[in-house]
């Protein structure tokens, strides 16, 4: 250990931009053994471990990366099982930067450990040995529904199974995974990945009904009759309309109809899908990951050009760094300091956007964005994706369960419990859209609360 002087931080190899630009492959390839253990071996082992603290699911980061150095890959999965539900897939989908990584103590110069990297690592191995998640026998005479099977819902149906409690979970769409399918594009997370949790848990002997929406295909009251508790974590995939004028033109599209119309033609393996890019002039507002989501989509689609339209500069992209670096290794052009005016259409065609550069200007130690005068200029465009954000739908069905929702229609809830004592809840559709890794969190507090309550 504490080899940080003799090797230096190497993050996972990518593959070739031109065969990457080909199909939905995952970009980063799982490390060797070889660099899993050199890596791991420049860890410092510190007293106070910072990177646990960045973690949002305080995994025993330290305690893997020794293992992993001191060649004892069987414990270092073990460990890295214990807190989280799903360590595969989280090592390549957390923005490691700002988590994790950006909380080491060789952040400040040497480099951070590769912990999403190596984390991956791990399991993907231990996968290939034959290992895999242990569960017990479902012992428990209680029983709890899930409602929604994304990473909230899949970590609470985890953590349950693991101590042995009968789950079923329900899920409106035709797959299980929420956006882990239906939102983050395969060249991030594989959907092969996300199907092999979701078929652990049925092994270990989780019912899933899918096509199943909750208050339209099923009645929530018999589902508060039927099952001694009920974990809600249904998200917030509402995107944000931009109120501007043409916004309504058929080919304007809301981020999340996009990602996922592509996913479900990619499930075909069908050429043809009823969004069109091929040879367009795509532009996309927004400058977080779901922006970064739909551009590099978008260039994998054979659009002619795909920019990315945002209203700071580069340094205030709220999105992970590498992904604007995947971006615009892909081809992507990126246009800060800009705001949109209006959507130019004819005959109900989107024919280019009208945008005003903008500034920040520092005011009382805050940023404000404003408007530059007689900066109005076009910008030709074929399609244009709105990526501006999500908020929460509200279904009907929790007014029938008496659970308070606040002003943006999230759920109110008091340590996971809402105002229904039956009924738990977290991931988005209680914090507001945020990380995989959060929402797991969520789910795997829920699941201790409801084990708590059985006991
Ligand atoms: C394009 C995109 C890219 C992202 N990239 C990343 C990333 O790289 N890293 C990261 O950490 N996070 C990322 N996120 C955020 C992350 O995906 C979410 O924070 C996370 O999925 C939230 O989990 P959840 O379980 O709360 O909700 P969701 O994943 O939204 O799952 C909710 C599920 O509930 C189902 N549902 C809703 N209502 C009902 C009902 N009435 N009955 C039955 N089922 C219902 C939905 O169909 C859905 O499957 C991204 C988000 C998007 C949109
Ligand atoms: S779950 Fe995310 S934040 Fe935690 S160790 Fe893994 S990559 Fe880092």
């Amino acid at each position: 250990m504490i080899n940080f002087t003799k090797f230096e931080r190497i993050n996972s190899e990518k593959r070739d931009v031109l065969q990457r630009l080909k199909d939905y492959k995952e970009v980063y390839k799982v490390f060797s053994k070889s660099r899993a253990k050199e890596q791991s071996d420049r860890c410092m082992q510190c007293g106070i471990p910072y990177c646990h603290t960045g973690c949002p699911l305080h995994n025993f980061i330290p305690a893997w990366l020794k293992q992993t150095a001191n060649k004892n890959p069987d414990l270092a999965f073990a460990l890295s099982n214990e807190t989280s539900p799903f360590p595969e897939i989280l090592g390549r989908i957390c923005p490691q930067d700002v988590l994790c990584e950006g909380a080491c103590s060789l952040n400040t110069g040497h480099g951070a450990i590769s912990i999403g990297a190596i984390e991956t690592h791990i399991s993907e191995k231990a996968f290939e040995r034959g290992l895999k998640p242990q569960f017990p026998k479902l012992l428990s005479n209680k029983k709890v529904a899930i409602i929604g099977s994304g990473p909230a819902g899949i970590s609470a149906a985890t953590f349950l199974l693991r101590k042995g409690i009968p789950v079923t979970m329900f899920e409106r769409d035709d797959r299980a995974g929420g956006l882990l399918t239906y939102g983050i594009p395969g060249f991030k997370l594989d959907k092969s990945i996300v199907t092999r949790r979701i078929k652990w848990l049925l092994d270990a002997g989780m019912t899933l009904e899918l096509n199943c929406e909750i208050g339209k295909d099923k009645n929530v009251k018999d589902l508060e009759n039927e099952f001694d508790a009920i974990f809600l974590g249904i998200g917030a995939t509402k995107g944000r309309k931009s109120n501007l004028k043409g916004e309504d033109s058929s080919n304007v599209y809301l981020a999340i109809d996009f990602l996922k119309t592509i996913q479900k033609r990619n499930f075909t393996n069908e050429l043809e899908c009823s969004i069109d890019i091929k040879d367009k002039k795509v532009l996309v507002i927004g400058g977080g990951d779901t922006a970064m989501d739909c551009v590099r989509t978008s260039v994998r689609e054979g659009a002619k050009s795909v920019k990315c339209l945002y209203r700071r500069d580069e340094t205030s992209m709220p999105g992970s760094k590498k992904e604007v670096i995947n971006a615009k290794e892909e081809g992507v052009e990126f246009v800060f300091n800009v705001s949109p005016k209006q959507i130019n259409t004819k005959n109900n065609l989107v024919i280019s956007l009208d945008l005003y550069k903008t500034v920040l200007i520092k005011k009382d130690n805050k940023q404000e964005l404003q408007i530059l005068e007689n900066s109005l200029y076009k910008e030709d465009a074929d399609i244009i994706i709105l990526a501006l954000g999500f908020t929460c739908e509200e279904p009907n069905f929790l007014k029938d369960l008496n659970i308070k929702t606040n002003s943006w229609g999230g759920v109110i809830t008091n340590n996971f419990l809402t105002s229904n004592s039956k009924v738990y809840s977290g991931g988005d559709c209680q914090r507001g859209a945020h990380l995989a890794v959060t929402a797991a969190v969520d789910g795997r507090e829920a699941a201790k609360k409801i084990v708590q309550i059985f006991n």
